[in-house]
C-alpha cells in the first residue's frame, strides 16, 4: 500500500510501521431516508485540518500514535453485496497485517462488511453500537442489506447476547420486540456502559458508532436524524470508558455533511475521530 498524502490530519504514518489503519467506505445507496453519507469521508479528512492533534480529555496527541490513512475504498453504488465484499476483503487484510482498521462511512450498512472480517478473524466477537435506530429490521421494503438492517445482519454472524447497543430511541415495535431475546439494548442515553465494559474485559469487540445517536441539535448533518440523543460530551464520556477494551476494529458511519451547511456536524465527527484513534490507537 503507498502512503496517501491527503490524510486524516496527522494521521501521515506508513503502512508498514502504523498500528491502525484508516479507510473511508463511501457508498449510501441503501439510505432509507436521505442519502448524502458517500461525501463524509472526504469531509471528515478536510475538516480535520480545523481542529488540534493534541486532546486536553486524553492529554495524548496523534502525532503520538502511528496511523495510516490509505484514502477511500472504490465502491460500486446500487450493489451493496458488491461493496460489503470489498469492504470486507479490505478489512481482513488489514486485520492479517495486524492493524487496527477504522473505517469512516458511509452509511451504516458498510459495518456488515467490515463485521465479516472481524468475525472471521475472531469467533468470539462482541459489537458495541452507538446508534438512534435499533437496525435490528430483517428486511427494510424486502431489502435485507440495508442500513435498517444492519445490525440483525451482525446477529446473524455473532448470535445471541453479543450485541449492546446504546442511545437506541427509534424502531419499529416489532425490533424492540425481537431485541429483548437477542442482544442488550440500552434506550435513550449511554447508561450501562460501564457494566459492558466490565463484562467484555479483553474479549475481541468490534465498536461501531452511527453518528445519529447524537442530538440532532449538535448533529443536524445525518440522513434520518433523530430528536432526543445525547450530547458530545455524553458520548465522549461513554467512549472514554471503553479504554482498556480489547477493540479489534471500528468505524464512524451516517455523517452526511450537506444537510449541515455550518458544517459543525463534520467538526463534531472529526473531534470524535481523534478521540477514537487517541483512544485504540498505538
Ligand atoms: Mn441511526
Ligand atoms: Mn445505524
Amino acid at each position: 500500500m503507498n502512503k496517501n498524502i491527503e490524510t486524516f490530519i496527522a494521521c501521515d504514518s506508513d503502512y508498514a510501521t502504523a498500528s491502525t489503519a484508516i479507510f473511508g467506505a463511501p457508498f449510501d445507496s441503501t439510505t432509507s431516508f436521505r442519502p448524502g453519507a458517500r461525501f463524509a469521508c472526504r469531509a471528515i479528512r478536510g475538516e480535520s485540518y480545523g481542529i488540534e492533534t493534541y486532546s486536553p480529555y486524553q492529554d495524548k496527541d496523534l502525532e503520538d500514535v502511528s496511523v495510516f490513512d490509505g484514502g477511500d475504498l472504490e465502491l460500486p453504488f446500487g450493489n451493496a453485496e458488491k461493496a460489503l465484499g470489498m469492504i470486507e476483503s479490505h478489512t481482513t487484510k488489514l486485520l492479517n497485517d495486524g492493524k487496527l482498521p477504522c473505517m469512516i462511512g458511509g452509511e451504516h450498512l458498510v459495518t456488515c462488511g467490515a463485521l465479516r472480517a472481524a468475525f472471521e478473524k475472531h469467533p468470539t466477537l462482541n459489537i458495541i453500537q452507538f446508534d438512534a435506530h435499533a437496525d435490528l429490521r430483517e428486511d427494510y421494503l424486502g431489502e435485507n442489506l440495508s442500513h435498517a438492517c444492519v445490525m440483525r445482519r451482525a446477529w446473524e454472524l455473532v448470535g445471541n447476547g453479543r450485541i449492546y447497543q446504546f442511545g437506541i430511541r427509534s424502531g419499529e415495535k416489532s425490533e424492540f420486540t425481537w431485541a429483548k431475546e437477542h442482544v442488550e439494548t440500552h434506550l435513550f442515553n449511554l447508561d450501562g456502559v460501564d457494566s459492558v465494559v466490565e463484562k467484555l474485559n479483553n474479549t475481541p469487540t468490534y465498536l461501531t458508532i452511527d453518528l445519529d445517536v447524537l442530538d440532532p441539535s449538535i448533529f443536524p448533518g445525518t440522513g434520518t436524524p433523530e430528536a432526543g440523543g445525547v450530547s458530545f460530551s455524553e458520548l465522549l464520556t461513554a467512549l472514554l470508558k471503553l479504554r482498556g477494551l480489547n477493540i479489534v476494529g471500528m468505524d464512524v458511519t451516517e455523517l452526511s455533511p450537506i444537510f449541515d451547511r455550518s458544517d459543525v456536524s463534520t467538526a463534531v465527527a472529526v473531534k470524535l475521530l481523534r478521540e477514537l484513534l487517541l483512544l485504540f490507537a498505538k
